[in-house]
């Protein structure tokens, strides 16, 4: 039997049961066995204490996007590293992009993730099909077959479906299963050889420049076919003023969709390539300030339903070359809760909002066939995060547990780190400072 543990006197935090308050919670054989408001003891004796006054414990974070490599990338990231990283960052479960080599277009190969995962993997991975076979925009993959092995929606992330008809096709064919059709919304027409936002400092610059309207023309026929086919579109890495808004009007007309934005389009606009180069080099680029404004009250009216990381590791050789050959991408779970943190401390978004973008928000678009996810419900697995809103670190690549180290906050402090996190209640992540009070 594994001993239960006590976390103790945390700031309790778990939006999607509408709790907002000092207490305990009790983990006994890898469930939340006991919830005690204000300062109660549990109802037995024997169990370690991690002491948390002064932390916030939330559910464990879930991520809807996210690039694990693995198979055919792993100098770059492996499912075992990018897990780690996940813990790291507060993340119990991610839903892992099937833009690998070979891609996930096949049972054989969602299988191959989930025992891998199962096998060296810290937290729980999700994988996610992709739309077409081998990635290659024209054939539907057998969508009946991949969601029996366990995908949680189909992507074709990295590239956007061109073809209007196989995007159709596939809302059709996803509705019945009841899961949804992630789209990187990208007319590749307008982007063609753009690096970064096409503005002011591309043109400062002299980088080619990807406009807020080759972002807005896929959303905009995405929602268009969502309407027509009833099939679930889910807009990955939302990041235009103009791209909210379509989404702000295709949800007023009760047309199904939910969206998704990125702590970095969250936090950062397009004057972060002048500071960190590559390190900046992310796809969709990084915004303007009023984008990122828009983001924000996307975010706080629930026209955007999650914060997905978009975590993308590359390796440094990659990231070194010249501005226009870099990879897009960055290695964003060890500092996606920093970051965010920023926001609840500038005033601009609400602690409780900010967890459950992150929590039971993401728990809803993976639905419950894994489980009742992103709560701390009693009886639920224990997917626990404890993070220290008010520690403030500073970003050092170097000590990621990412083999991607590509990151354009590398040097900047953050205010809010993650101090442990608990996968299915067992502690699979600590800080060195945080102390546990063995029985
Ligand atoms: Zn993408």
């Amino acid at each position: 039997m594994m001993k239960s543990l006590l976390i103790r006197g945390g700031h309790l935090v778990d939006p999607g049961q509408g709790m907002d308050e000092t207490g305990s919670l009790l983990i006994t054989e890898g469930r939340v066995s006991w919830l005690g408001r204000g300062d109660v003891a549990p109802p037995q004796p024997d169990y370690d204490v991690i002491p948390a006054e002064g932390l916030v414990v939330c559910p464990g974070f879930v991520d809807v996007h996210c690039h694990l490599r693995e198979p055919g990338f792993e100098q770059k990231e492996t499912i075992a590293t990018g897990t780690r990283a996940a813990a790291r960052g507060g993340f119990t479960t991610v839903c892992c992009m099937p833009n690998t080599s070979p891609p996930l277009d096949n049972q054989a190969a969602v299988e191959y993730i989930k025992s891998k995962a199962v096998a060296e993997g810290a937290v729980r991975v999700l994988p996610i099909g992709s739309i077409s076979r081998d990635r290659k925009g024209q054939e539907l993959v057998d969508m009946g077959a991949l969601a029996s092995a366990g995908v949680i929606g189909f992507s074709d992330d990295g590239d956007p479906v061109r073809d209007e008809g196989l995007m159709r096709q596939a809302l059709e064919c996803c509705r019945p299963l009841g899961l949804p059709v992630i789209d990187h919304c990208e007319d590749r027409a307008l982007t063609e050889g753009g690096v970064i936002n096409q503005g002011e400092i591309s043109v400062r610059l002299g980088l080619g420049g990807m406009p807020a309207a080759a972002e807005e023309n896929v959303v905009a026929r995405d929602l268009r076919l969502a309407e027509l086919t009833g099939g679930w579109v889910h807009i990955a890495h939302v990041t235009t003023e103009g791209a909210v808004d379509l989404v702000r009007r295709a949800k007023e007309k009760g047309i199904p969709v939910t969206a998704e934005v990125t702590p970095h389009h969250l936090t950062l606009t397009e004057e972060a390539v002048v500071r960190c180069g590559t390190g900046a080099k992310v796809n969709p680029p990084l915004r303007t300030s009023k984008d990122v404004q828009a983001l924000i009250r996307g975010l706080i009216d629930g026209v955007i339903d999650v914060i997905a990381t978009d975590h993308a590791p590359h390796t440094e050789a990659e990231k070194m070359r010249e501005f226009d050959a870099a990879p897009f991408g960055i290695s964003g779970f060890e500092t996606a809760l920093g970051s965010l943190m920023g926001l609840v401390h500038g005033g601009q978004l609400k602690l409780a909002n900010l967890i459950s973008r992150l929590t039971c928000e993401p728990a809803r678009i993976i639905g419950d066939r894994y489980g009742r996810l992103g709560t701390l419900g009693v009886g639920t697995m224990a997917d626990v995060t404890i993070f220290d809103p008010d520690k403030e670190w500073v970003v050092d690549p170097a000590s990621f547990a990412s083999k991607g180290k590509n990151t354009p906050l590398a040097g900047s402090v953050l205010k809010g780190r993650v101090m442990a996190t608990i996968f299915q209640g067992r502690l699979v992540y600590k800080d060195d400072s945080l102390r546990v009070e063995v029985r």
